[in-house]
């Protein structure tokens, strides 16, 4: 029988994969604490995740346990594919109601021990009127970057100083959006193209817009957050962001500190898969030379067209490199048949294309020798714990800010346009993996592997303020 003095966390991500599998590995860490977690998915990722990676991956532990709330969208709008826009509409009215019901429930459950705290995604802060009605502390957790957070926190600059709402349409072509700014502290010489997307708008009531906006108000009005990054690599931003939060709370690679606290068995096995994984690469890469294979993936919710697939696969093809290329079955718009029966016959056993892969070990594999990335956070910091230079396709949200710090700063990625070209892929592919450029990208990366590792050890940043946000949620003086 379960103690009724644990702690209890109740931790509710953002129902998009970019955002469970950093909340999973902050809950898993919270375990490790000897705090009783209550995880919440939405009851149509919690069908997609039975599906995918079984019901194991579900069945949790006595002091480890799921739970499920309504994202508010009828079942006929419930979409293989996560539709940002109607969701970021949908959940803080409905979801905001289910939150609540879920809260009564545990309250009046007998055999766990009552919620102490909510540790909720920064982007559902809905949720902290909730955690105020009972009475609880509650922490955010922001999954992006601290430049992408420095960004966000800007948006209501922007709008006073007149840069946004975009006149209309044609700025977003006629190179408006490469006017420089020079007053956000720590980002001096950022372009407007750099900053976070969803401020590219042409009209205020934009529900991505909104959404991200109301998003900084509440976190503003929180006063602490939580950041997996680490002060190393972004501390320029970090000391900006910390001037308007009492608290913040880096503590990340988060994959890294969940490697380190985390190994025990029956925790390993609870999974957060949306796709179904596929293993199989991996005897694949076995196969391979250490740093000789292209490791390509877009991430979860990127949508591209054909013809962006098909200058990708051509790049790719034509560099004569091998890669590992994750095509989720709803990355490209529209039509089954994306890639020629020429490119499959002209690629051979040189390429191997799956839907869905156990990204963090592929990227520590030593076979992969760089990765092709939409610059996703999470993604961008799997590859520098695992030392692997990138090229970046920065598609929305964060991306671009992320790219910039990565290939000006970081020194560890070159940057493909947008309006990508089989002749940029193919020279860029060549260059990481036998340049010059590529060389001195993989000895950062291997500095920047060695850097987070200091940060997640016993004493490193990330490892003293995990323990402070353990000691804040357990409302132990800090
Ligand atoms: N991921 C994975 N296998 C894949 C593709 C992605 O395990 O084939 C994981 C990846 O390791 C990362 C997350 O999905 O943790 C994607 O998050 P990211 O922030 O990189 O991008 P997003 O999907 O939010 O755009």
């Amino acid at each position: 029988m379960e103690s009724k003095n644990k702690p209890h966390a109740v931790c509710i991500p953002l129902p998009a994969q970019g955002h469970i599998n950093p909340m999973l590995k902050l809950a898993k860490l919270l375990h490790s604490r000897g705090f009783h977690v209550t995880f919440v998915h939405t009851q149509f990722n919690h069908n997609r995740l039975l599906n995918s990676a079984g019901p194991h991956s579900l069945s949790g532990l006595p002091d480890f346990r799921f739970e499920t709330v309504s994202d508010g969208l009828p079942e006929t709008n419930q979409r293989g594919i996560l539709d940002l826009p109607v969701l970021c509409e949908s959940m803080p009215v409905h979801c905001l109601e289910s939150f609540r019901d879920l809260m009564v429930r545990l309250r009046d459950l007998k055999d766990v021990p009552p919620v102490s705290c909510v540790v909720s995604d920064g982007v559902m802060s809905f949720t902290m009127e909730v955690a105020e009605e009972f009475g609880l502390p509650e922490l955010l957790f922001f999954t992006p970057s601290g430049c992408g957070m420095l960004g966000y926190l800007h948006f209501e600059e922007l709008i006073q100083r007149g840069y946004f709402p975009l006149k209309d349409e044609s700025c977003l072509t006629n190179g408006y959006l490469d006017t420089v700014i020079d007053w956000i502290p720590g980002m001096k010489g950022i372009r407007l193209k750099d900053l976070p997307t969803f401020i590219r708008t042409t009209n205020l009531q934009d529900t991505m817009f909104n959404y991200n906006l109301q998003s900084m108000t509440n976190a503003l009005k929180s006063k602490s957050m939580i950041l997996n990054t680490f002060d190393d690599l972004e501390h320029q931003f970090l000391d900006i962001i910390k001037t308007k939060f009492n608290n913040l709370y880096t503590i990340g690679p988060l994959s890294l500190l969940h490697r380190q606290l985390c190994n025990s068995e029956p925790l390993n096995s609870i999974q957060s898969n949306l796709w179904k994984e596929e293993t199989e690469c991996l005897d694949w890469l076995d196969r391979k030379e250490p740093r000789s294979v292209v490791y390509v993936n877009y991430g979860s919710l990127i949508i591209m067209t054909k013809e962006q697939l098909s200058e990708f696969a051509w790049g790719l093809a034509n560099s004569k490199y091998s890669f590992l290329w994750v095509i989720r079955p709803d990355l490209v718009d529209g039509g089954e048949e994306i890639l020629s029966s020429d490119f499959m016959a002209v690629i051979r056993d040189r390429g191997l294309l799956l839907g869905w892969c156990p990204q963090e070990r592929v990227l520590g594999h030593v076979a992969v020798g760089g990765f092709l990335t939409h610059c996703g956070w999470n993604s961008i910091l799997e590859s520098i714990c695992e030392g692997v230079p990138m090229i970046c396709w920065p598609f929305f949200a964060e991306q671009q800010t992320n790219c910039l710090y990565l290939c000006q700063e970081w020194g560890v990625g070159m940057e493909v346009d947008s309006g990508v070209r089989r002749e940029k892929v193919e020279g860029l592919v060549r260059e990481l993996m036998e340049g010059e450029k590529g060389k001195e990208m993989r000895r950062k990366a291997m500095e920047w592997k060695q850097r987070s590792e200091e940060a997640t050890r016993p004493g490193g940043s990330s490892y003293v303020n995990f323990d402070m946000v353990v000691k804040y949620l357990k409302q132990e003086s800090l």
